[in-house]
């Protein structure tokens, strides 16, 4: 693959093939045992990565010494036991959340991240770019810091997080805020890439999503390889949902799993194109986009066609949340002392909605995939727990109190 091809002649997109396949390489035991190994390296940073110590399953193309990397991946998984008031509301005894957050920007995208800025910087690329709903931009302005190369990126004047923006200013992006939604960036970054020649870092760029499957073995890894009967994902360009369905079923073809997990989806009921779809014989859909999930404010995802490909693999279901649900799974996950950005609270409310209907069982293993830290959206949580999100009636607030600086006061308010 040319550094910087994206389609196909055909006009769908590419998809990265591993040449020899790693079964050929090495037994599933062997696999285990090196990716084991490697994390508890103590000198070579690659080797400690939660995505480059899966790297001959990523990228082998790459020498070691040309991966600009800063650790990423290496996120908890954490049990039932960390998670009880989440697990009663969706009426369930085993759901595990896979913390996404904790990679060094916040979000999962810098698992893709890693493997994107290194392929670019590697093709000669100068200037790296992307059209974000805010945690791309993030990683792609720290991961361009960290090799070298100048970042620009793409975001919508309305609705970008807070701290999303922050972080892209703060790391030094050239930050551009068009007039217009992610679905129109997206369109505009595009025609940058060959008009402008800029290096495109959103998920429609293969070598991405090879990163993001690592978010699939490091889990099977973190449970003994015993795998779970469900993985839980929110959808928005539906980057993961390819990348965790190509994960799963590489793991089975090489061995390191003798049984498939299921996929489920979970989209906001106002940018669910891929649940429209699934209606409709999987015809493609496009929505305008409107949620406060802005994470997947997406009305056109652009890899609509391989994440039917993975839903087909895996069993896969897609199912929607209103933003309601979507706030009120929140607050309980919050309230556990986990937490996340209201995106990845999708999956809490989707699988309530699926434990409701059958879909998944009370006592089935499930990982749900939290993608972003909550502290990448602090205006829409304070507005929950203020009351003053539109059209949100917070099921559990937790408003702040001011009061005058007395002892009497604080017994008053502490009901003392
Ligand atoms: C990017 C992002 C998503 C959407 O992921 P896709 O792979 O585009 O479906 C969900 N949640 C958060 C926090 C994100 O940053």
């Amino acid at each position: 693959m040319s550094g910087d091809r994206m389609t196909c002649d055909c006009g769908g997109l590419l998809d990265v093939v591993h040449d020899p396949s790693p079964a050929s390489i090495l037994g599933a035991e062997a696999w285990k045992r090196l990716f084991d190994h490697r994390r508890r390296s103590p000198s070579c940073p690659a080797d400690r990565s939660g995505v480059w110590r899966f790297r001959e399953l990523v990228l082998p193309d790459l020498a070691v010494s040309q991966l600009v990397t800063r650790g990423e991946g290496n996120t908890r998984l954490y049990d039932a036991s960390c998670s009880p008031r989440a697990n009663a509301w969706m009426g369930t005894t085993d759901v595990s959340f896979k913390h996404e957050g904790e990679n060094p920007t916040g979000s999962f995208k810098d698992r893709g991240m890693t493997v994107a800025v290194s392929w670019a910087k590697k093709s000669g690329a100068k200037i790296v770019a992307c059209a974000s709903t805010g945690n791309t931009s993030a990683s792609v302005a720290s991961y361009a810091a960290l090799a070298g190369l100048t970042s620009v990126i793409l975001i919508s004047e309305k609705g970008t997080a807070a701290g999303k923006i922050a972080q892209s200013l703060a790391y030094g992006a050239k930050a551009v805020m068009i007039r217009g939604d992610f679905d129109t960036a997206m369109r505009l970054v595009l025609q940058a890439r060959t008009k402008l020649g800029l290096a495109v870092m959103n998920s429609i760029n293969p070598v991405r999503l090879e990163g993001q499957k690592t978010v699939i073995w490091e889990t099977l890894e973190q449970l003994g390889w015993d795998p779970p009967d469900w993985f839980v994902v929110p959808g928005g360009n539906l980057g993961n949902c390819a990348a965790f369905g190509k994960a799963l079923r590489e793991a089975y073809d090489i061995g390191l799993i003798d049984k498939m997990p299921r996929l489920a989806v979970i989209q906001a009921a106002g940018a669910n194109p891929l649940v429209l779809s699934s209606r409709d014989g999987w015809k493609r859909h496009t929505v305008k986009a409107a949620t406060v999930a802005t994470a997947i404010k997406i009305g056109d995802p652009v890899n609509f066609s391989k994440a039917v490909r993975a839903l087909g693999w895996t069993n896969g279901v897609v199912t929607d949340v209103t933003d309601q649900e979507i706030m009120d799974a929140k607050a309980v996950l919050d309230s556990d002392g986990v937490g996340a950005e209201p995106a990845s609270c999708a999956t809490v409310a989707g699988i309530r909605k699926l434990v409701s209907k059958g879909v998944i069982g009370r006592d089935q293993k499930t990982v749900a995939v939290l993608t972003g830290h909550l502290l990448k959206d602090p205006d829409t949580t304070i507005g929950y727990h203020r009351g003053t999100l539109d059209g949100i009636v917070p099921a559990a607030p937790n408003p702040p109190v001011v009061i005058d600086p007395t002892i009497d006061e604080l017994r008053r308010v502490l009901g003392a």
